[in-house]
C-alpha cells in the first residue's frame, strides 16, 4: 500500500481507502461489512469512510460493530463521518424524518450530530469529520466556529468539506485563519474519469495555497466504469436497488449512453495493460497527485481484492497511455469556466 499525506497535514492515509455508502445497511450486514473491511485492511487500507446519513445511521452502527469485532488498534485507523443530513428512518414508510434542526451545518446540528455519530460508531473520536454539503442557510462563520469547537473537544482531529465550491472552502479557510481557528484540511469531492472539473480545475489553486487534501468518492461512477453496465443493467447491481433509481441517468438518456460508449472504448486499453476496466479507472484516479486517497466502494469481498490490485496498474499508465485515455474521454477540463458558488 502507498500512504499519502492528507493535503498539507501530517496525517497519512492509505492511497486507497474504503467507504460504506449504499452498501453497509442496505446490501451488507455486520459480518459481510467486516469481511470487506478486513480484505481492505489486510491490503494496508487504514481509512474507512462513513456519514451520519448513510442508511440513516445504520452504516455507522455496522462499522462500529465491525471495528469492535476486528479489534484493530485505534492508532492504526483513520475513521471519518460526515455531518449534514441527520434524519432518522421513517417508522411508517420510506425515507427519513427530519426535525427542523436535524439538517445542515448549524452549531446545534454539528454538535448533536457528531455526538450521535460517535455513539453509533462506538468511538471516542473520529479522525476526520466532513461538512457533507454546503449549507446556504447557515453563515460559514458559525460552521467554522462549530467545527473548531468539535476539534478542540477532541471529538474529531481534522475537519473538512464535501462538495463545497472552491470559493466556499476559501471563505471558511480565510475566516479560520483570521480568527485563529482551525481551518479545513480536506475536501471530499466526486472524482473519476467521467467527472473531473472540480478536482482538476476549480480546486487547482487550493492545493498549493491552502494545502487542501482530497478524499475522492465514486472512483467508478457507481460502477459504470467497471463496464458492468455496457450491455444493460445487471441483476443485483447498484442501479437495480429500489432506493437508488435516481442514479439511472448515469447510463440512460443521451448523456448516459455517451458515457457508456467511452467505457466501451476504454476496455481495449485495459485489455492491453492486462487489467480490468475497474482497475484502470481506479489507477487513473491515483495518478493525480492532488488526490490524497481514493475511497473505494464494494458490495462484495471479490470487488475489494480486484479494486485494490489497481495499485499495480499505476506504473503502467505512461504518458502515452494517459494520452490515449484522454482522447477517448474527450473531457479535459477547460480553464475558461468561471467558478462561482
Ligand atoms: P464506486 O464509484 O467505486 O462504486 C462502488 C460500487 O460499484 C460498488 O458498491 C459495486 O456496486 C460496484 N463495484 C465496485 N467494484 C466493482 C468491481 N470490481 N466490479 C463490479 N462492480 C464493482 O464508489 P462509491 O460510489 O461506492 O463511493 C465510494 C465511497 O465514497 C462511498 O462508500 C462513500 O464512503 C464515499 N462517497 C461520498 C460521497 C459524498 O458526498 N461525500 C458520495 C458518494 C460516496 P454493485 O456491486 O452493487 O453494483
Amino acid at each position: 500500500m502507498e500512504y499519502r499525506f492528507l493535503g498539507r497535514s501530517g496525517l497519512r492515509v492509505s492511497a486507497l481507502s474504503f467507504g460504506s455508502w449504499v452498501t453497509f445497511g442496505d446490501q451488507m450486514d455486520v459480518d459481510e461489512a467486516l469481511a470487506c473491511m478486513t480484505a481492505a485492511w489486510d491490503a494496508g487500507v487504514n481509512f474507512f469512510d462513513n456519514a451520519e446519513v448513510y442508511a440513516a445511521g445504520q452504516s455507522e452502527i455496522i462499522m462500529g460493530q465491525a471495528l469492535k469485532k476486528a479489534g484493530w488498534r485505534r492508532e492504526d485507523l483513520v475513521v471519518s463521518t460526515k455531518i449534514f443530513w441527520g434524519g432518522r428512518p421513517n417508522p411508517d414508510g420510506d425515507g427519513y424524518l427530519y426535525g427542523v434542526n436535524d439538517k445542515g451545518l448549524s452549531r446545534k446540528h454539528i454538535v448533536e450530530g457528531t455526538d450521535a455519530a460517535l455513539k453509533r460508531l462506538q468511538l471516542d473520536y473520529v479522525d476526520l469529520i466532513f461538512c457533507h454539503r454546503p449549507d446556504v442557510d447557515t453563515p460559514i462563520e458559525e460552521t467554522v466556529w462549530a467545527m473548531n469547537h468539535i476539534l478542540q473537544q477532541g471529538k474529531a482531529l481534522y475537519w473538512g468539506t464535501s462538495e463545497w465550491s472552491a470559493a466556499q472552502i476559501r471563505r471558511a479557510y480565510d475566516f479560520a485563519r483570521r480568527e485563529h481557528l482551525i481551518p479545513p484540511t480536506m475536501e471530499q469531492p466526486q472524482y473519476n474519469m467521467l467527472h473531473r472539473d472540480r478536482v482538476e480545475l476549480e480546486y487547482a489553486p487550493l492545493y498549493d495555497e491552502i494545502g487542501l487534501g482530497t478524499t475522492i468518492w465514486s472512483p467508478l461512477a457507481s460502477g459504470i466504469l467497471t463496464g458492468k453496465y455496457n450491455d444493460g443493467i445487471p441483476e443485483g447491481s447498484r442501479l437495480t436497488l429500489p432506493n437508488y433509481q435516481w442514479l439511472r441517468p448515469l447510463v440512460e438518456g443521451d448523456e448516459g449512453r455517451a458515457k457508456l460508449e467511452k467505457v466501451r472504448r476504454l476496455q481495449p486499453v485495459a485489455d492491453e495493460l492486462g487489467c480490468t476496466m475497474a482497475q484502470l479507472a481506479i489507477a487513473w484516479c491515483l495518478v493525480n497527485e492532488d488526490v490524497s486517497t481514493v475511497i473505494l466502494g464494494a458490495s462484495r469481498v471479490q470487488q475489494v481484492h480486484e479494486n485494490i490490485a489497481a495499485l499495480e496498474v499505476v506504473p503502467k499508465l505512461t504518458m502515452d497511455v494517459l494520452e490515449r485515455i484522454e482522447e477517448i474521454l474527450d473531457n479535459r477540463p477547460q480553464p475558461e469556466k468561471n467558478w462561482r458558488d
